[in-house]
């Protein structure tokens, strides 16, 4: 087996080096808070073997698709199924047979150099499976039947695996109506995996299955809506929820009265019953009536912090991203094929009504992610240098590599302080990167602090208690795990 390099990720030059490494050892083996991310309750709680190799390694990852497909690789072939072809890809459905993914995956390691999915997946193939690096398509079928073997042994399920990798406590992301059963029976068995509300197709008019979602949850008011949300909120706090997450394209906010905001839901209702009506879909809305869905979500974020004053749920928004950008793939193979881009975001317009009614109030926390990277620096860091309801959210899609990482802490850090950063977030829906991608946040917090040691910005103790913080104690506190 090629090991790992234990010096990867940290600075060159054996000064710098030296502190790295002493940083790192103090923070390497701390447990995994995983406050942000897209594993299902519902699998862990099943606990059956994971299927084959390529479904748990590659059809499944969408930066794994992402890379292949743009040398060309089609979907199909890494084992995504065609809508028309069948519903989702169960396993037992899909078309490409695995081993023939597995190969593919194999065939174009080379695309993946220097990437963080290849740091990734090269961590978990020695440490989990001891496969021998690099794959290379002549041992494919060789590397297929050793991780094989493993899945198909009981301490690689996926309880077990949830306690080798040190996991304390896990989130998941859930819509509205989600069956909390699955929670509740992992946490009877001791796994803190605790659901996350993100009401999306209640809150965001500018889906085309919002009045779908609406009309489904009986609302037919903007005030039943909210009272709706409210609902749904305590429901998953009552389960162990400690935060919303909200994805929407945009930061914007708004704080309207209960007459404009009332007037403005009946509009986009009936905006939305024409365009079913007439059979079009939403995105063929009129400028006006995009307007007005836009506005619309930007005041249910304002609601839901409103609502956050009493619940104390802390507050995620993903904004910034278009999704399925490729629209003839998501038709016919679904979301989370990795087709999701950054388009320019704003914060510092975007949020002012928000943070003017909530974001001075005790306790109010607003944990804002991005995958525009030039704005951390313009208008993250300084809106939470000032604003004490407002935290920097961890890297994310694609930031979440070394160098991004590092900038992300250059840009963030001298004016927000690092205890306005959340800690390391992995936000992943590939369950066996957990470890794997803590590890590479962890080395590159070390080296990063490891520079201000030696340049005497920093004393080492202090160093020592931000990389612990990042690691594992902010994440913790900013989400209020335990109550904290
Ligand atoms: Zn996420």
């Amino acid at each position: 087996v090629t090991d790992l390099h234990p010096d990867r990720l940290l600075p060159a030059d054996p000064a710098t080096r030296h502190v790295a490494r002493a940083l790192y050892h103090e923070i390497a083996d701390l447990p995994l808070v995983a406050v942000h991310g897209h594993v299902e309750a519902s699998m862990l709680a099943a606990d059956q073997p994971f299927g084959d190799p390529a479904g748990l390694l590659v059809t499944n990852d969408h930066y794994v698709l992402r890379v292949l497909h743009s040398v060309g690789v089609p979907l199909e072939q890494l084992g995504r199924v065609a809508a028309s072809e069948g519903p989702a890809p169960e396993e037992s459905e899909r078309t490409a047979e695995p081993r023939a993914v597995w190969r593919l995956l194999c065939r174009h390691w080379g695309a993946f150099r220097a990437t963080s999915t290849r740091l990734w997946l090269e961590h978990e193939l020695t440490t989990l499976f001891g496969v021998e690096l690099p794959l290379t398509e002549a041992a494919a079928d060789d590397t297929y039947d050793v991780i094989a073997a493993c899945l198909a042994r009981d301490d690689f399920r996926p309880q077990a695996l949830y306690r080798r990798f040190g996991l304390e406590v896990l989130s998941t992301t859930d819509p509205p109506g989600a069956d909390f059963a699955p929670h509740d029976a992992l946490q009877a068995g001791g796994l803190a995996v605790v659901p996350t509300l993100r009401p999306d197709t209640l809150t965001d008019p500018t889906r085309a299955d919002w009045a779908e979602s609406v009309d489904g949850a009986g609302v037919t008011s903007y005030r039943g809506l909210v009272d709706h949300l409210r609902a749904e909120r305590q429901r998953s706090a009552e389960h162990g929820a400690v935060a919303t997450d909200h994805g929407h394209v945009r930061a914007d906010t708004e704080d309207l009265g209960p007459v404009d905001a009332g007037r403005l839901f009946d509009r986009v209702l009936a905006a939305h019953a024409g365009a079913a009506h007439v059979g079009a879909a939403h995105a063929g809305a009129s400028g006006a009536e995009h307007y007005d869905a836009e506005r619309l979500g930007a005041q249910l974020l304002t609601a839901n912090a409103i609502m956050a004053l009493d619940d104390g749920l802390v507050m995620q928004l993903h904004t910034g991203v278009r999704r399925d950008h490729d629209r003839g793939a998501a038709a016919r193979y679904g979301s989370d094929v990795g087709a999701d881009f950054p388009i320019a975001a704003s914060f510092t317009d975007s949020l002012r009504a928000l943070l003017g009614r909530c974001g001075n109030e005790p306790g109010f926390r607003l944990v804002v992610f991005t995958v525009d990277e030039t704005v951390y620096s313009r208008e993250i860091a300084p809106l939470a240098s000032y604003w004490p309801g407002l935290y920097v959210g961890a890297p994310w899609w694609f930031l979440d590599a070394p160098d991004a990482m590092a900038r992300h802490f250059a840009a963030t850090a001298e004016s927000a302080g690092y205890a306005k950063l959340t800690g390391f977030v992995d936000d992943t829906r590939a369950f066996c990167s957990i470890p794997a991608r803590h590890d590479v946040a962890r080395r590159v917090i070390a080296a990063h602090l490891a520079r201000l040691v030696v340049e005497h910005r920093l004393t080492e103790e202090d160093a020592a208690a931000v990389a612990a913080d990042y690691a594992y104690h902010q994440p913790r506190s900013v989400y209020r795990i335990g109550g904290s």
